[in-house]
């Protein structure tokens, strides 16, 4: 007896619950018929955006997103379930055999003493509060309906012209003058054909660019200042971590997962973003290899079709497909794809050919004439790329070859003053908040540059350089207020001499070198 009334209580209490979820205290069971048609009058509304978050609804039961399962039933606490599911779930629970249940008595006994059904508990659907539990980040935005008369994506006149572009570039980007032309009228081009789309259907082709340099030289830079300035969505790839599908490693469609994630999950703009691949060089052919080249030549096959353009199926917040994460399409045939790589030994490769060309005849040249060529990728042909082990349908979908140079000292001390966002400006404005001017001499700039030549790592060793000896400055400096001005020098650099100091009022000094103690941990290549 006392168990049936606990029973009871127990019941009031889930009533409570759910009328507490119904919040107009009206029985739920009541409402479900109603609740149905109205979701199913807003889903004849196609995917009408009523909550204005840009979102699709995605199932709660196989997290297909709406544009992929179709019609949505909403449930409350912004749960939607497709038309499938609902079905699924209507069709199990009618095969069960209810009638005979409750025509058996035993059973409804053993029921009444377990308090319920056996094996199965019940949901609290406040856990699912927030969007039926499914983040916004696994989540992707609605595509904008098309009108019939709207304007092409990319409009002609506001995509700005290649010479503009360069321009734009030579604030950043120092030297490279041949591949910043090369690189902005294949982006004016590629761009331009965006647009073209919708007015003809005489097609342009793709312009995917492929990039070598050595490494530090500007690759990345180029390509990440190029997004900026057009604001256009980036992803950076790494193409080492690339593997055929269904190995260990990164699934190669997961290189449009990660534009989407950068594009916000917006799929019109991802379909018009950058994908810069790097260390395009780790994927050539393997030589001399008796197993399958699952990170090499698999590799670049499975990028042919994104390459060329195509519909690829990508998971959303995730980097692989699995059974909990949505999966949207995307087109890949307005995405500019950029490859870079250093190419370590392609060097050799077009030294011989060129050696063997200078070698014979009348003309002959000096045999050992480009041995100390340093720019010798920028002489690169397409069959000097195929015998580094790239395949030619893989070369045949990246038909703009550009070479960056190799960066001279020249080229170095310019990149630490002239760039709008320059090491030394950093540390001039830095220093600036305190009230100190900060300057370094012309060879306190070539010290540098020289240091980091000897690196060989192109610019990115010039950082590694600068905040060893600036430790000292930065942390001596705020010591005295009286300090007004600060002149860097070749000496100090070079660790034979201090900086000069400039007290407020006019007097001179020179301090003597102060060495780092913590100097260990300053290296940070
Ligand atoms: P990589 O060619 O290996 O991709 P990065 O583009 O990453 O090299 O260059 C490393 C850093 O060096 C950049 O962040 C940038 O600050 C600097 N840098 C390299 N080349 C240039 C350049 N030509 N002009 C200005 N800065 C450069």
């Amino acid at each position: 007896m006392n168990d049936n009334n606990q029973m009871d209580n127990d019941q009031d209490k889930n009533e409570l619950d759910f009328r507490e979820v119904n919040e107009d205290g009206t029985d739920r069971t009541d409402q479900m018929s109603d609740e149905q048609d109205r979701s199913r009058k807003t889903e004849g509304e196609g995917t009408s955006d009523k909550d204005g978050s840009g979102y699709e609804d995605v199932c709660f039961i196989c997290r297909r997103p709406e544009s992929k399962a179709g019609k949505m039933y909403k449930l409350p606490n912004n749960i939607c379930i497709c038309e499938d599911c609902m079905h699924r779930t209507m069709d199990t629970v009618s095969q069960f055999d209810y009638q005979n249940m409750l025509n058996n008595p035993d059973l409804m006994n053993e029921l009444n003493k377990k308090n319920g059904f056996p094996n199965i508990s019940f949901l609290n659907m406040g856990d699912f509060q927030n969007n039926g539990g499914i983040p916004n980040s696994q989540k992707i935005k609605k595509k904008k309906e098309k009108e019939k008369t709207a304007a092409p994506e990319f409009d002609i006149k506001h995509i700005p012209a290649p010479h503009k572009i360069k321009a734009k570039l030579d604030d950043y980007v120092i030297g490279q003058e041949h591949a910043k032309k090369i690189i902005s009228v294949a982006v004016y081009n590629h761009y331009k054909r965006v647009a073209e789309n919708a007015m003809d259907d005489i097609e342009i082709e793709k312009s995917n660019i492929l990039m070598l340099g050595p490494t530090g030289s500007g690759k990345t830079y180029l390509v990440k200042t190029l997004a900026k300035l057009l604001d256009v969505p980036l992803a950076i790839a790494d193409a080492t971590s690339l593997t055929e599908a269904g190995y260990i490693g990164d699934d190669i469609e997961s290189v449009v997962s990660k534009l989407l994630a950068a594009a916000d999950n917006d799929i019109e703009k991802t379909e018009h973003g950058i994908i810069f691949i790097d260390e395009i060089d780790k994927i050539a052919k393997k030589k001399n290899t008796t197993s399958r080249d699952v990170s090499g030549e698999s590799v670049q096959q499975g990028m042919l079709k994104l390459l060329e353009g195509a519909d690829v199926e990508v998971p959303v917040g995730a980097n692989s497909k699995n059974a909990m994460v949505p999966l949207t399409t995307v087109n890949t045939r307005n995405i500019l794809f950029i490859c870079g790589g250093a190419f370590p030994d392609l060097g050799d490769i077009i030294r011989q050919r060129l050696n063997k060309q200078a070698g014979i005849g009348f003309n002959s040249d000096l045999k050992d004439k480009f041995d100390k060529d340093p720019n010798i990728l920028s002489k690169v042909t397409v069959d000097d790329l195929k015998k580094f082990g790239m395949i030619p349908e893989f070369l045949g979908r990246l038909p703009i070859i550009c070479s960056l140079e190799g960066l001279t000292k020249d080229m170095l001390v310019k990149i630490l003053k002239e760039p709008k966002n320059a090491i030394l400006k950093q540390y001039q404005k830095l220093l600036a908040l305190d009230e100190v001017d900060l300057e370094f001499d012309d060879g306190a700039l070539e010290a540098i540059a020289e240091k980091a030549l000897e690196k060989d790592t192109g610019a990115r060793a010039l950082r590694a350089i600068i905040e060893d000896f600036m430790l000292d400055i930065m942390y001596e400096i705020p010591k005295d207020d009286n300090i007004g001005k600060v002149t860097i020098t070749r000496d100090y650099v070079e660790g034979k001499g201090g900086p000069l100091i400039e007290i407020r009022g006019d007097q001179t000094v020179e301090i003597p070198r102060i060495q780092p103690q913590i100097a260990g941990g300053a290296t940070n290549i």
